[in-house]
């Protein structure tokens, strides 16, 4: 038998068990301490026992310290297979969730995962426990079909993906572990028909502002300075002038425009009839590579200026996360062109290389001259209520991976 088909037949038999472990890795909310969480150190300690499980090689323990996090540590995992050749091939998944948000969205309890009949539904099945999942359960398939690689097939699993990475990804990278010639898939994203792959991001800038005014009793507003007015007022302009300062389009990007929205918004005061004093809110923004940060930090500077003379409030502009977008990976770079095959092999498709808003473990790659490219079969479900994954993609990716697993170094050194 072909040991493409063995690697099938293996998956197939394997499916049940997969989603089992999908269910029960979720049952553990890994969600940061900065999304108020503890941290991810349960989570990994039950994918320890998974590997263990699955009779694949003792996972290393890479941990960054944070002393906020359970035990103080935010944990990453490494699993390595040996290969036949020095080369690498990295799939790298992050443990860490969002939290579930507003309760009553769900319709199940999303830190007790439900196997439905064609999905499974809970926090962070999708993002990104279906890929770690399938990550694992291809390299077991790839051992018990008694198949060595080509290549070493490492599993990172890292922490603190949702909130910057830097105790995740940007951890592992300071400490050296990789290479500019690895070969790095970050399956941590991708579409319904399984035919994307992602190659460039979007700059992104979080930022806070954090609005000043004189908190009154509502009947009095002529003793006080409504921060909320003013803050209603301030996000509106700074919505509109930073639209208006970068219109560019860039078609390698879904969406092609750089994005500004309004996100997060404190609670204010707890009582209808206080003007309140003081208002806290946030811009999620992902800006196309072609438009510099530090222009549209600028344009919030000039916006805050102007609307501090008129309002007489105090505003203070505080950046939560800044990631300047890195050089796109080459759309011929070895492991774009070794996923391609694996998809169009299981997916009969071919693949479609593109940017998105990012940002995933991938851009930290990119930084360090490592060509990484994402992909996964997946439904537009990541950091929403009802989060679910389809059982069909998560064979999918399973199959995907096994095959780049064992495809033959030679094979994707053609040019
Ligand atoms: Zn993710």
């Amino acid at each position: 038998m072909k040991e493409e088909e063995k690697l099938f037949q293996e998956l197939e038999m394997l499916k049940d068990a997969m989603l089992e472990s999908l269910q029960g890795i979720c049952r553990i909310p890994a969600v940061a301490p900065d999304a108020g969480g503890t941290g991810e150190v349960l989570k990994a300690r039950a994918i320890q026992d998974l590997v263990r499980e699955l009779g694949l090689p003792e996972p290393e323990w890479h941990n960054a310290r944070d002393t906020r996090a359970e035990e103080g540590i935010r944990p990453n995992l490494i699993v390595r297979f040996p290969g036949a050749s020095k080369e690498r091939l990295w799939f790298v998944s992050h443990m860490d969730v969002v939290p579930e948000g507003d309760r009553s969205l769900w319709d199940t309890d999303p830190f007790d995962p439900l196997i439905a009949e064609d999905r499974i539904i809970g926090r962070g099945v999708n993002d990104n426990g279906q890929e770690l999942v399938a990550s694992l359960y291809a390299l077991h398939a790839l051992q018990r079909a008694g198949i060595t690689p080509s290549r070493e097939i490492s599993l990172c699993f890292v922490a603190d993906e949702e909130v910057g990475s830097s105790y995740g990804i940007q951890h592992l990278l300071k400490e050296g572990l990789f290479r500019e010639d690895d070969l790095v898939l970050v399956p941590d994203g991708g579409n319904q028909e399984g035919d994307f792959v992602e190659v460039a991001e979007k700059s992104i800038l979080w930022f806070q502002i954090t609005l000043e005014g004189k908190q009154a009793h509502a009947s009095r507003p002529d003793e006080g300075n409504n921060a909320c007015r003013e803050a209603n007022v301030l996000s509106v302009a700074l919505d509109e002038a930073l639209h208006r300062a970068f219109p560019e389009q860039n078609e390698l990007f879904a969406p092609s425009c750089s994005t500004f929205e309004p996100t997060k918004r404190a609670s204010n005061v707890g009582n209808v009839n206080t003007i309140p004093g003081k208002e806290i809110f946030c811009f999620d923004c992902r800006v196309l590579p072609q438009a510099p940060l530090d222009a549209v930090l600028r344009v919030v500077e000039e916006v805050l200026a102007s609307r501090r003379e008129i309002s007489g409030c105090t505003m203070t502009l505080k950046i939560l996360q800044r990631d300047d977008a890195a050089p796109g990976t080459d759309p011929r770079a070895p492991v774009v062109r070794l996923l391609g095959e694996a998809l169009e092999k299981v997916l009969s498709r071919k693949p479609q290389v593109g940017g998105i808003g990012g940002g995933t473990c991938a851009a930290y790659f990119r930084h360090h001259g490592i060509p990484a490219a994402v992909w996964g079969q997946e439904a537009n479900c990541a950091h929403q209520p009802n989060e679910y994954a389809l059982k069909e993609h998560l064979l999918n990716e399973a199959k995907v991976f096994a095959l780049m697993m064992c495809a033959s170094s030679e094979a994707s050194n053609l040019q």
